[in-house]
């Protein structure tokens, strides 16, 4: 299948994932996840209409974006794991970082441009998973984590949670808890209503527990090359 064929079908899936819940596709965000290929995917997917596009390593994020100057119409998304050290270059490079997880991480993006014109659009990144080690904050912190982005990143604007969806149980139960989460980051912060989840093979059940900003890679891309 060409590229054109697996967008188009991979939206009419999630149309169709939509509609089964009762909701109304164009409230979702579709990002394509374009990290490991090359720049010219993303020309690509921009003369397919696509405006979104996610990248998940900082290095490869900022340079893709250098060799893409012209793509000032496209909404660049980081959904990788962020180093402190990096967070001035990813902030000079993203538009929208879904993985914001530790009160370090927050002040460091906000320092990094603190009187910015346009506030730099972020997600709480919760771990649904057993394993510390995985990125995410843990569930039950991420009320506090929201609250301290709130009150004192003022040059970061908080849009929602984000997750992936652990390999170890089904995706449903795991995007419910992830709802949970929203639900009661939303009681504290009303704007950060958003709800970053939904990849290649867990869309649909994404769409189901409220997503509004799906991830998705290798469905549309086709696999990725390996990473070099
Ligand atoms: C790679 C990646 C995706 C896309 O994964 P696919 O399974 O290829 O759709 C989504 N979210 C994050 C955080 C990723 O790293």
């Amino acid at each position: 299948m060409e590229l054109a064929e697996r967008l188009a079908a991979l939206d009419a899936r999630i149309a169709e994932a939509a509609r089964a819940v009762g909701r109304d596709p164009r409230e979702l965000t579709r990002i394509v996840v374009t990290k490991f290929h090359p720049p010219e995917l993303i020309t690509a997917l921009r003369g397919l209409g696509v405006r979104d596009v996610g990248e998940s390593r900082q290095q490869e994020l900022s340079q893709k974006r250098s060799l893409l100057p012209e793509t000032t119409d496209l909404t660049w998304h980081f959904v990788g794991q962020v180093q402190t050290k990096k967070a001035r270059a990813v902030r000079a490079a993203a538009d929208v970082v879904h993985s914001v997880d530790r009160h370090r991480l927050a002040d460091a993006l906000h320092v990094a441009d603190p009187e910015a014109d346009s506030p730099l659009a972020v997600f709480v990144q919760v771990n649904l998973t057993e394993d510390p080690a995985r990125g995410g904050v843990a569930p039950e912190a991420a009320v506090e984590l929201a609250e301290h982005i709130a009150r004192n990143c003022g040059s970061l604007s908080l849009r929602g949670v984000m997750a992936v969806a652990p390999l170890e149980e089904p995706p449903a139960r795991a995007f419910q808890r992830l709802a949970d989460v929203s639900a009661r980051v939303r009681a504290v912060v009303p704007a950060a209503s958003a709800i970053s989840a939904g990849m290649s093979g867990d869309f649909a059940e994404a769409i189901a527990a409220g997503a509004t900003h799906l991830r998705i890679g290798s469905a549309i891309t086709g696999p990725r090359p390996l990473r070099g």
